[in-house]
């Protein structure tokens, strides 16, 4: 038989093959080739073997499915890891985060905690980030440099921030990041006010009309408490849903981030708008902040995304533990032990999120003509013994220790468990340094 015309860059050759799309598949004896760090063939092993691969990889063992994306987090605040803990959210904010964030937030803080928050997601099988800190254009080059996918979103309040000394600036900023990344194959930029209690009806109204001109999808935690909600009733007379679908920002582009208080209202405002929601179960149990209804969402036709939120309130940035977690929260809060099964689970981490951030024609399942976003876990462990369904294993018995293979539009970016571009020794002692100075101020 003649070797096909075209030649792959990679194939590679897992136990388990799980697309995602078309849902609930699991392919045996499949393998998936490369080419240009596209999917180019997915299909039977006996097939997959005639092409001509520059690199054949067998990965007995393993699970190939799409990359994770992780729909929400403040990727920098990887240095407030564990500063402080066990608060509810507004005296979390208010006593403890935005005086650590004036006192030690800059250009410096933001590189440096974005690569050690790049790094630890690489290492749990990530490759496409949502993000909202300081400083996006250092965390974009970050990015960038690392080889992972991310939307970087700019920090959008009514007052002065790191980086931008009001809304005007911050915005101007914005455009201008914007323009300078339109092109970048891996990096797409959001607008992100930063809450419906920091960001007045004015300034959501500017923010509406420049992301329509732009294009650009909106990141913005909404209905993070009932607290919020209820001030919002109390002082303006309207939910902050409602509010938010009264300026004309509801729709295909906007993520609201939490909606731990769903009312009937909001629910159909969700669902005619079609806005996506992104659940952070760990970071919402954590504040006691509540319950994001997840199956009441998914069955009403809602694209429900997952995230971590910032490594300060969760307090790590380990997508595949945040998703066995919302599986099992989905099903305390539904009283129904079917809701949101293993199979839906990860369609939630990949393909969800790739919808939310507006990148599903690019990334979150595996399907020829999509980016080779990739994660290989290793399911051979004695703790996924026996195997009767891999995805099974994978969400509810498997750690993020088990990712083994990284790779993002191609590009190797975890080997064997290690980092290929990024130097673990200099992350960590960079991290530590970082640690002794916040610890010795704090004291
Ligand atoms: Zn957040």
């Amino acid at each position: 038989m003649p070797k096909p015309a075209t030649p792959l860059d990679l194939l590679l050759l897992p136990s388990w093959l799980v697309p995602v799309e078309p849902a609930g598949v699991v392919l045996k004896d499949h393998g998936l080739g490369i080419r240009d760090g596209q999917i180019v063939f997915i299909g039977p092993r006996a097939e997959a073997e005639r092409f001509v691969a520059a690199e054949t990889r067998e990965l007995p063992g393993c699970l190939l499915s799409p990359g994770l994306i992780n729909a929400h987090g403040h990727a920098a605040m990887t240095l407030f890891r564990g500063l402080a803990d066990d608060l509810p959210l507004m005296t979390w904010l208010e006593e403890h985060i935005w005086p650590a964030e004036g006192r030690w937030v800059d250009e410096d803080f933001v590189r440096d905690g974005t690569d050690l928050a790049i790094a630890e997601q690489i290492k749990g099988g990530i490759t496409c980030f949502a993000d909202m800190y300081f400083f996006p254009k250092i965390a974009s080059e970050r990015v960038h440099n690392s080889g992972i996918r991310a939307q970087i979103a700019v920090p959008l309040l009514d007052f002065p921030i790191p980086g931008a000394r009001s809304t005007e600036e911050a915005l101007h900023l914005g455009i201008e990041l914007f323009g300078d990344l339109r092109h970048h194959p891996r990096i797409t930029v959001a607008l992100g006010p930063h809450a419906p209690y920091t960001v007045s009806d004015e300034n959501l109204e500017k923010i509406r009309v420049i992301a329509e001109e732009l294009d650009a999808p909106i990141h913005m935690h909404l209905h993070e408490t009932a607290f919020e909600v209820e001030q919002s009733l109390a002082t303006r007379g309207e939910r902050p849903l409602a509010r938010i679908a009264r300026l004309g920002l509801l729709g295909p582009r906007l993520q609201a981030v939490h909606m731990t208080q769903v009312s009937d209202e909001d629910l159909a405002l969700l669902v005619e708008s079609n806005t996506s929601v992104v659940h952070c179960p760990e970071s919402n149990l954590k504040l006691a902040s509540g319950f994001c209804p997840v199956e009441r969402l998914w069955q009403a036709g809602v694209n429900v995304a997952v995230g971590t939120d910032g490594a300060a309130s969760n307090n790590d940035l380990d997508l595949l533990g945040e998703t066995r977690t919302a599986a099992l929260l989905a099903k305390a809060v539904a009283g129904s032990a079917a809701a949101l099964d293993a199979h839906r689970a990860l369609r939630m981490a990949t393909l969800n999120g790739a919808r939310a951030l507006g990148l599903e024609t690019l990334t979150g399942s595996l399907e020829v003509g999509k980016a080779a976003d990739l994660v290989a876990f290793d399911l051979s462990g004695l703790a996924q013994q026996p195997i009767y369904d891999p995805v099974s294993q994978l969400i509810y018995a498997s750690g993020r220790d088990c990712v083994k293979h990284v790779w993002v539009a191609g590009k190797q970016l975890l080997d064997e468990r290690r980092l290929t571009r990024m130097d673990e020794q200099a992350l960590h002692a960079a991290a530590c340094a970082w640690g002794q100075r916040i610890a010795e101020r704090t004291e």
